[in-house]
């Protein structure tokens, strides 16, 4: 028997005949999400959970799930990394050993929304068809909008390196050990990016490091942001340009790069009213600028900035009601950390479940996001807040004000979160500052209640 490619006419372009070769097929399921990182695989654990309680487990395929990754990153884990407290495979698993067992995988990437139709499409044209749908699918990491950062980061004997980035984070510790003299620059790009805190991070850890080594008086760290103060919550902001000052950095505010001149070692930053400046360096350690997904802002989901529109407090779609929104890729107001989908999480699945059986949603998140500040070796400023930049500290009743950097908080970081996250937080049972204790202030107590 003739295979169907072969009876296609040879005339036809290849696109053409891709098309006659395979049928588009379209599978259903009661809950998708797309994205499996850390909000993606978090939703779908806490929602079998949260069926299961109530003695009304969900079948194997009743959630599905949709990543084209082969691996799952645990990315709070790069900047331990690029500090060389821990190795990169401590920060990476198989994506199957974290999706959960009974959800279906489908690895491919989503391409467009058909939210009339509850349909999501795939590349490969399969679509899929659900009752609820989770948006996950993070930001986008523009590495293209800085000129000559692809090449600086390609280089692996170069001066230039990137937490940011699965592949330029090792060589940021290999050039933080090597270097013993001149100008390091550490930038942050203008605009919302993921974990606002992990550009200092890696500063002050390299500073520390430096210090440690001896080298710190031959060597002049600068920090050149594009924001107009250290950090975007004011209580911590005067603590780290306190730090800043009695450490010597030297502070470039409103300096967004924009351009690398590897052969010069020259870094060019706008600095508002088409004006630039250039500042020579020997050390570079850069955060691109970070956007909504290509495929969601051009999607009926995305707001005006290309983010997925959900309402700040139940993370419900503002435009699909079937349709939620957690993590990077929504238009939560808040920092965009896996702190904050911790939170996040809870309230989506609880909101989502009352959706589900015809209930009001009664979940209302506060916009908790925390940024765990490495200021050095041993010691750590444990930023926690909420909407509007209030502060909402978990231990400052018992350590105190928690903008007083401590090596408590710095084992948290370092030895505590990335093993909580790999036991309980993408397994489902990790819910916000409490950990393990479900928020029940607004638990959705089920369909029997
Ligand atoms: C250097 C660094 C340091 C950080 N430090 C901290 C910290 O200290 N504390 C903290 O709380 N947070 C920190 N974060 C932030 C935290 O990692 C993110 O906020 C978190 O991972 C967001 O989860 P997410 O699921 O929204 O996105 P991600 O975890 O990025 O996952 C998105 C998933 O969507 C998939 N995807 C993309 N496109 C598609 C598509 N078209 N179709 C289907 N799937 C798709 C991707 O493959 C990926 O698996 C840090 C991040 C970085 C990079």
């Amino acid at each position: 028997m003739l295979s169907t490619a072969s009876r296609v006419p040879r005339t036809l372009a290849p696109a053409a005949i891709r098309s006659f070769a395979r049928n588009a097929s379209t599978s259903a399921h009661r809950f998708v999400v797309v994205g499996a990182g850390t909000a993606g695989v978090t939703v779908a654990a806490q929602l079998q959970r949260a069926f299961a309680a109530e003695k009304r487990p969900l079948s194997d395929g009743d959630i599905a799930i949709i990543d084209p990754a082969a691996t799952h990153h645990y990315q709070p884990g790069w900047t331990l990394v690029g500090s060389g407290l821990a190795s990169l495979d401590q920060m990476n698993k198989p994506m199957n050993d974290v999706i959960p067992a009974g959800v279906k995988r489908y690895t491919a990437a989503v391409e467009t929304f058909q939210p009339e139709q509850n349909t999501v499409t795939l590349n490969g044209d399969d679509k899929i068809k659900y009752d609820f749908l989770v948006v996950a699918p993070g930001l986008k990491i523009n590495f293209d909008a800085v000129k000559g950062l692809n090449e600086g980061l390609a280089d692996p004997n170069g001066p230039v390196s990137s937490i940011y980035s699965v592949n330029a984070v090792e060589k940021a510790w290999k050039n933080i050990q090597a270097f013993k003299k001149g100008t390091a620059i550490f930038t942050q790009p203008a605009g919302i990016i993921k974990c606002a805190g992990a550009p200092q991070k890696i500063l002050w850890m390299a500073e520390s490091q430096w210090r440690n080594d001896g080298v710190r008086d031959q060597v002049s760290p600068v920090f050149a942001t594009g924001t107009p103060t250290m950090f975007g919550v004011p209580k911590y902001s005067k603590a780290l340009e306190q730090i800043r000052q009695q450490r010597n950095v030297e502070g470039l505010f409103n300096h967004n790069l924009v351009a690398i001149d590897n052969a010069k070692r020259v870094a060019t930053f706008a600095t508002g009213d088409g004006k630039t400046a250039e500042r020579e360096f020997d050390f570079l350690h850069v955060v691109p600028p970070q956007v909504a997904p290509d495929f969601i802002k051009k999607s009926p989901l995305a707001d005006a900035a290309g983010w997925v529109a959900v309402d700040p407090a139940t993370t419900q779609s503002t435009k699909f009601a079937n349709v939620f929104s957690l993590g990077d890729a929504s238009s939560l107001p808040n920092s965009k950390t896996a702190a904050a989908v911790s939170s996040q999480a809870p309230v989506l699945v609880d909101n989502l479940r009352a959706l589900h059986d015809g209930a009001e949603l009664p979940a209302k998140y506060d916009g908790y996001a925390s940024c765990p500040l490495l200021t050095g070796h041993n010691e750590l400023m444990l930023a926690e807040f909420k909407y509007g930049g209030v502060p909402k500290e978990t231990f400052a009743p018992i350590l105190g004000s928690q903008d007083v950097p401590n090596r408590f908080y710095y084992h948290l970081k370092k030895d505590f979160f990335p093993r909580v996250y790999w036991s309980s937080f993408v397994k489902g049972t990790w819910f916000g500052p409490k950990g393990p204790i479900r928020p029940i202030d607004y638990f959705y107590q089920g369909a029997t209640a």
